[in-house]
């Protein structure tokens, strides 16, 4: 089963921080809105979501 990050774009500061840690470079800031993750880069390895300063992003099993 695929895990990949999810943000809550509501709630993302556009800090960039998760971009920055992504191994893969799945995190786009998107617009300088919001993060936004490419779910076929993305491994789920958890580390944007550990580094979130606002903790808006959350790892779940995608359905893929
Ligand atoms: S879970 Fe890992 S691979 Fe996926 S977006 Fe976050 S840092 Fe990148
Ligand atoms: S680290 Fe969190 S607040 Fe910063 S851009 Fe990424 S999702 Fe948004």
């Amino acid at each position: 089963m695929k895990r990949t990050a999810v943000v809550s774009k509501e709630l993302c500061v556009s800090c960039g921080a998760c971009a920055k840690v992504c191994p893969r470079g799945a995190i786009a800031v998107y617009k300088g809105m919001y993060a936004r993750v490419a779910k076929e880069k993305c491994i789920g390895c958890g580390l944007c979501a550990r580094t979130c300063p606002a903790s808006v992003i959350t790892v779940v099993t995608a359905d893929e």
